[in-house]
């Protein structure tokens, strides 16, 4: 029986390189956070499997990189600079400061075992604050100069909708995709990377017929859900929350979201949202430039409608950390491993020599080097192999290859798999064949 905590989740990922504090060696920065060798590669398999489902296996989505810095007036028309607050309460005893709307989410800075409001706490009424980060863009700080790192990469495709459109010769219903930063000024981050104030977001947005957005939100509601699973989110862990109307933001027609068991409660993972035609009708009213859709075949002219499907980069990092984490025993000794799925394991394959001697090494430096083009593989020969098992445990390696004694006399190796402890025997020949079958 597996008992996941936040502790034993950040120590692991300290620990074991896949994520360390910012700037740790100046005591930190409040909510910013360093990925580091195995966090990148993690980072980098969540991103690539979502880019593969959202634009390589369909032919109906294009992709974006859109600048992080943008016109002012895209965050007027976007209701950001209006709209994009959140409740702020100060308490006058401990001087901190809380979001109104989560105060059972932190705990009390003079009473860490209550919330802020259940101590002798005075909190002041809500005032609202708004969370984008302001710059100056040019030597001179003066407010003509302002500008915002953005806050959610939406609106870069927004403003591109026609550029991409025509481009790329697509029509409405089609869609585009985009992994970027964004930075929001949260009043309480925290809970590790799923709150933090620098974040990276993987949003799709796609334009339809206003009569067609029901239909889509439905797909695009089944597409995203079924992702998870394809990427190894155990299905009891997820649900989801269809927000009320009352409930819902100034913009949206509907939204859905999904929604995962963190260890700190059922939060929020991605947001579906069918946006309706709010934000192609304020860049059109703002910028003055039509950012309607003609379509020739029925000779109709209207602005598409959105839907959006826009998750977390870190988040779902943090989701599948917390989600593989493991912990039995074996053999009297405790081990705690992470079962990743393997196309996010941020090493596919270990190559260990069972001794180093014997031409041990050179066959298993050599079958290294054979499969570096295919998989992140990482050779190891430094302790016994009991432990070079764990270690590879711990960072959710699904294989671990032996080059042993028989390998000298009929070239197969022994294949240690990580969840079922299996060990199979196979030929060298036909090993990368083996890890292909299994890892894709
Ligand atoms: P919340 O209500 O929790 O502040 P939100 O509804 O404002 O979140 P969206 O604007 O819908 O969130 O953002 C889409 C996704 O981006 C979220 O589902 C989440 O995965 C991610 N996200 C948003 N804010 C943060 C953050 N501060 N840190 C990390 N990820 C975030």
């Amino acid at each position: 029986m597996t008992t996941v905590t936040m502790d034993k989740i950040v120590s692991l990922a300290k620990r074991r390189g896949f994520v360390y504090p910012s700037s740790e060696i100046y005591g930190g920065i409040n909510a910013c956070w360093d990925y580091g060798p195995l966090g990148v590669r993690l980072k980098n398999n969540v991103k690539r499997a979502w880019w593969r489902a959202m634009t390589q296996m369909r032919d109906d989505v294009e992709g974006l990189d859109a600048a992080i810095l943008m016109h002012p007036r895209v965050w007027e028309a976007s209701g950001h600079v209006e709209n994009f607050t959140d409740p702020l309460v100060d308490c006058k005893v401990c001087k901190g400061r809380f979001r109104a709307d989560q105060l059972d989410m932190v705990p009390c800075p003079d009473k860490p075992s209550k919330h802020p409001g259940e101590h002798h706490c005075e909190l002041t009424e809500p005032r609202q604050f708004n969370m984008m980060f302001k710059t100056f863009m040019g030597p001179v700080e003066e407010s003509a100069n302002v500008i915002y790192m953005r806050p959610e990469t939406a609106q870069g495709i927004y403003v591109n909708f026609h550029n991409v459109m025509t481009s790329s010769r697509q029509k409405v219903p089609f869609g585009i995709a985009q992994i970027g930063k964004a930075f929001r000024n949260e009043i309480t981050p925290g809970n590790f990377i799923f709150r933090t104030r620098e974040f990276e977001q993987m949003e799709m947005q796609f334009f339809v017929h206003p009569d067609e957005s029901e239909k889509w939100f439905e797909h695009w509601k089944e597409q995203r859900s079924a992702w998870y699973d394809t990427i190894g989110i155990r299905k009891e862990k997820l649900r989801f929350h269809q927000h009320a109307e009352g409930e819902l933001a100034h913009y949206a027609k509907a939204a859905f979201d999904i929604e995962y068991e963190f260890p700190f409660g059922w939060q929020e993972l991605e947001g579906i949202h069918n946006r309706g035609d709010f934000d192609l009708g304020r860049h059109q009213e703002y910028s003055k430039k039509k950012l309607e859709y003609f379509d020739e075949v029925t000779r109709e002219r209207y602005i598409p409608y959105i839907i959006e499907t826009s998750a977390g980069c870190d988040r779902t990092l943090l989701t599948a950390l917390i989600d593989a984490y493991r912990e039995d025993v074996q053999a009297g000794e405790e081990r705690d491993y992470l079962a990743f799925h393997p196309s996010l394991a941020p090493i596919k394959a270990a190559i260990f020599p069972l001794v180093k001697k014997e031409g041990m090494p050179e066959i298993a430096q050599k079958l290294t080097a054979e499969l570096r083009s295919r998989f992140e593989v990482f050779y190891d020969e430094k302790g016994s192999i009991g432990k070079r098992y764990r270690r590879m445990d711990e960072v959710g390696t699904p294989f671990c290859v032996t080059i042993d004694t028989e390998t000298l006399s009929n070239d197969s190796v022994t294949v240690r798999v990580r969840d079922t402890l299996e060990q199979e025997r196979v030929n060298l020949s036909e090993l990368r064949g083996f890890l292909e079958a299994r890892i894709g």
